[in-house]
């Protein structure tokens, strides 16, 4: 049975990725596809980023892909279409998994080792907390003095602890690092690292658990990311570290995402609308392609997701990638070469 798919093409360079991605998915499953729209452009047309149809679409869909919207600055109450989506469907996780591409060598300071030719110098993930933290968006200003809620709870930490370690466990990866600010943040991350260890007796010895703060973190990613198996963090660091680690295989255009809850999941790329390339024809289409293989393997399709990660990185070893990431192709022949490496 063809499975139901609701396509939010959303802002920028949105429509034009979202267009070939599907007409990638088309070529390897059956798919029922339902339009929805949200962000900045649906703001202008209908008074919201993010009107009640596309939500009610999102529930009755087998999944979601999304590409990006814009949040423009200035409006007052503008509630960004993507965070509230996460919060309407329940999408507590966000899953990055990092992976080094052909041809696509990472900065050389970060890893001296490496060969320019594999793809396999970097394999690591970064599982954020989707619901709550700093984006809770729970703030207040009298105009002098501003404040932000960081709302952590025992639930949300045990739950996203509980998924790195699942996720780790079917990859397999043998180390989760919980990442946080514990010796300054005594309550809300001492709750996180209280939380999180508790979960992780369950997994041992087979997963080893290991704590960092984010801080060291942060520099260790630059240093020496191959430390790095599973990182599980909270929201605000998670989103952080993980536009960091995008420039260690390539830069945002070529990072996937998902964001997964207990009965919905969303698929996108990490990086934004990208206004400033939008109907240029450069958009590197990689990010989103493997956001769409990752949805294809939670939809019960993990043949046609490997195909799908092999047909890019075929691309990349032919040396057809887009500007971004050093090569000189557009987006529509980068798209053509990964179409034919399918078949
Ligand atoms: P937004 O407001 O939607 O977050 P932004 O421009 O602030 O938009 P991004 O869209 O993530 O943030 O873009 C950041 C930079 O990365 C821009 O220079 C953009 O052109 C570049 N970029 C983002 N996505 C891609 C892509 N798929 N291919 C090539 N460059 C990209």
């Amino acid at each position: 049975m063809a499975k139901k798919i609701l396509y939010i093409n959303g802002d920028g360079v949105g429509p034009e990725l979202m267009a070939h991605a599907r007409s990638i998915v088309d070529k390897l499953i059956d798919v029922e596809w339902v339009e929805g729209e949200a962000g900045y452009e649906t703001y202008k047309k209908r008074n919201t980023p993010l009107p009640g149809d596309t939500i009610a679409s999102a529930r009755a869909c087998d999944a979601v892909l999304f590409c990006a919207v814009s949040t423009p600055p200035g409006i007052p109450d503008y509630k960004s279409a993507i965070i509230s989506l996460r919060n309407e469907l329940g999408l507590y996780a966000n899953l990055r998994p990092f992976r080094s591409l052909p041809n696509v060598p990472p900065p050389a300071w970060a890893c001296p080792a490496a060969s320019p030719q594999s793809s396999s110098f970097l394999d690591f993930s970064i599982v954020r907390e989707n619901s709550e933290g700093l984006y809770s968006g729970i703030e207040e200003s009298d105009g002098e003095r501003a404040t932000a809620l960081r709302v952590i709870t025992r639930k949300a930490c045990e739950r996203i602890v509980k998924f790195a370690f699942d996720y780790a466990q079917l990859r397999p990866f043998d180390r989760v690092t919980l990442v946080h600010k514990a010796n300054v943040m005594r309550k809300t991350d001492g709750l996180f690292l209280e939380a999180g260890r508790a979960v992780s007796k369950a997994y041992a010895p087979a997963i080893a658990c290991e704590d960092a703060l984010v801080d060291s973190v942060a520099m260790r990613l630059v240093k020496s990311p191959q430390d790095f198996q599973v990182i599980v963090t909270t929201n605000l660091f998670g989103d952080i570290l993980s536009d960091e680690a995008s420039a260690l295989i390539g830069g945002l255009g070529v990072a996937p995402s998902a964001n997964i809850g207990q009965k919905h999941a969303l698929f996108e790329p990490v990086h934004g609308s990208a206004p400033d390339i939008a109907g240029k024809g450069i958009a590197n289409p990689t990010g989103m392609l493997r956001s769409a293989a990752m949805m294809l393997a939670h939809l019960g399709h993990p043949k046609e997701a490997a195909r799908l990660e092999s047909a890019i990185i075929r691309a990349y070893e032919q040396n057809v990638k887009t500007r971004d990431v050093g090569g000189l192709s557009g987006t529509q022949e980068m798209v053509e070469a990964i179409r034919k490496n399918l078949s």
